[in-house]
C-alpha cells in the first residue's frame, strides 16, 4: 500500500529524530512492500523563518490532506530565540495549538511501557515494578476546565476567579469509543477515571462511558476516582491497560506515568480526531539545548511512528516489527547518552549517537 506522510520536522532536535524515525519507516516499507511517500510541512519556528507565521493555510491544508502527520517538535530556547519576541499568537507553540485546532484533534494518547533494560531509570521499587507495565492514558483534549467559560472579577473588596468544567454527552462519547477502540488492539481493559463523587461532570462522564462499553462486551470496564488512580500508578501500574479520562486529570496522570518509565526520551504519543488521521510525535520538545549535536534520542519519535501505523494505518504487524527492533536494540545494550545509567555498573553498554541507533534499529526490523 501507499501512504501520504505529512511530516513536520520542526525546530531544535525535530530535524534529526525525525531522519531517524523515517529510517525504520523506510525499513518496513522494504520488508512489507509498503510505500511511505512523505510531505515536509513546515510548523513552528522554522515556518516563522520562512513566513512570518508559526502555521499558515498552506501548511494545514497539507496536514489535513495527509493520511496522518508525523512530527519531530517545534519551539526555541524561549530566552534567547527571537521567536519569543514576538506577540504570543505569532510565536512557535501556537502553531501546534492551531494544528490541533484545524485537525479537531480531541483525543491524546500517551503509553508508558517499562522496558526491563531501563528499569534502573524507573523510580519505583522493584518490588513495585514486579514484570514492568504497558499502559495508556486516553486524555480528552479540547474540553473541561482548560477550555470552559473563566472569569476573574473583583466582590466584596476580594478578587475571585472561576473556571468551568464542562463536557457534552458527544464529547465524552467520542473520546470514550477511541479508549475502547484501543484497548481493542491491546489487553481489553478500560478504566475510566473521573471524581464522580463530587463532580456533576463526571457523573456525566461515568453514564456516558458505561453506555459505550454496552457496544465493546469483550473491553472489561472499571471506574476509579482520580485520586484513588493517582496512588494506583505509583502503587501497581501493571493493573492498568487503558487509562481513559478528562482533560486535567489527564494531564496531571499522563506525566505521572511517563514519570515512572524514567526516560522523556521513550515516550511517544498520539493526537487523534474523528477520522483514521492524526498527529503522532514524541512527548519531550525541541530540546534546543542538544540540538544538531546527533546525541538526541531518536526512539520516543520511532515509537511514534509504530503508533502511526497501528491506529492510523492499521499495519499492526509493521507496528510491532519497529517495537521489537526498539527492544532489540535495547536488550544489545545500545543507549543514546540520556538513556545511559549514571550510576551503577555500565558494563555491556554501548554509547551511541542519535543517526547511529537510529541505524541500529532499521537494521533489526
Ligand atoms: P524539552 O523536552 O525540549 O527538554 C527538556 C530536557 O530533556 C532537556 O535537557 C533536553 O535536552 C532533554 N530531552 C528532551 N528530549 C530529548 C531527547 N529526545 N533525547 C535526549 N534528551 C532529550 O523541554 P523544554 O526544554 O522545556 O522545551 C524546549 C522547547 O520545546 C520549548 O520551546 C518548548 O516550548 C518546546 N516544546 C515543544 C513540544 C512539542 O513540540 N510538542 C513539547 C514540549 C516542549
Amino acid at each position: 500500500m501507499k501512504y501520504h506522510v505529512g511530516v513536520i520536522s520542526g525546530d531544535g532536535i525535530g530535524p534529526e529524530i525525525i531522519r531517524e524515525a523515517k529510517k525504520s519507516l523506510d525499513a518496513v516499507a522494504s520488508r512489507y512492500g509498503h510505500e511511505f511517500e512523505y510531505e515536509e510541512i513546515l510548523m513552528g519556528g522554522v515556518s516563522i523563518d520562512a513566513t512570518g507565521y508559526p502555521l499558515t493555510d498552506e501548511a494545514i491544508a497539507a496536514a489535513k490532506a495527509a493520511d496522518a502527520v508525523l512530527m519531530g517538535s517545534i519551539g526555541g530556547d524561549a530566552k534567547t530565540s527571537p521567536w519569543y519576541q514576538l506577540p504570543a499568537d505569532r510565536r512557535p507553540e501556537a502553531g501546534l495549538l492551531g494544528l490541533r485546532k484545524a485537525l479537531g484533534l480531541f483525543a491524546n494518547m500517551r503509553p508508558a511501557y517499562l522496558y526491563p533494560e531501563l528499569k534502573s531509570a524507573c523510580p519505583l521499587r522493584d518490588s513495585v515494578i514486579g514484570e514492568g507495565f504497558d499502559l495508556v492514558i486516553m486524555r480528552e483534549l479540547t474540553g473541561g476546565l482548560y477550555f470552559g467559560k473563566r472569569e476573574t472579577g473583583e466582590k466584596d473588596g476580594q478578587k475571585y476567579a472561576v473556571d468551568t468544567l464542562e463536557y457534552s454527552e458527544g464529547e465524552i462519547r467520542r473520546i470514550a469509543i477511541k479508549a475502547f477502540e484501543v484497548a481493542m488492539k491491546r489487553r481489553k481493559k478500560v478504566t475510566s477515571v473521573d471524581k464522580a463523587n463530587v463532580l456533576d461532570s463526571s457523573r456525566l462522564w461515568r453514564s456516558v462511558v458505561e453506555e459505550v462499553a454496552k457496544d465493546y462486551p469483550e473491553v472489561t470496564l472499571e471506574n476509579m476516582l482520580v485520586d484513588n488512580c493517582a496512588m494506583q500508578l505509583v502503587k501497581d501500574p501493571a493493573q492498568f491497560d487503558v487509562i481513559l479520562t478528562e482533560n486535567m486529570f489527564g494531564d496531571i496522570l499522563s506525566d505521572e506515568a511517563s514519570m515512572c518509565t524514567g526516560s522523556l526520551g521513550m515516550l511517544s504519543s498520539a493526537s487523534l480526531n474523528d477520522t483514521k488521521s492524526g498527529v503522532y510525535e514524541p512527548s519531550g520538545g525541541s530540546a534546543p539545548d542538544i540540538a544538531g549535536k546527533d546525541i538526541a534520542n531518536p526512539i520516543a519519535t520511532i515509537l511514534s511512528a509504530a503508533m502511526m501505523l497501528r491506529y492510523s494505518f492499521d499495519l499492526e504487524e509493521e507496528a510491532c516489527a519497529i517495537e521489537n527492533a526498539v527492544k532489540k536494540v535495547l536488550e544489545d545494550g545500545y543507549r543514546t547518552g540520556d538513556i545511559m545509567p549514571t550510576t551503577g555498573s555500565t558494563d555491556g553498554l554501548h554509547k551511541v549517537k542519535c543517526s547511529e541507533i537510529g541505524d541500529l534499529i532499521a537494521e533489526r526490523i
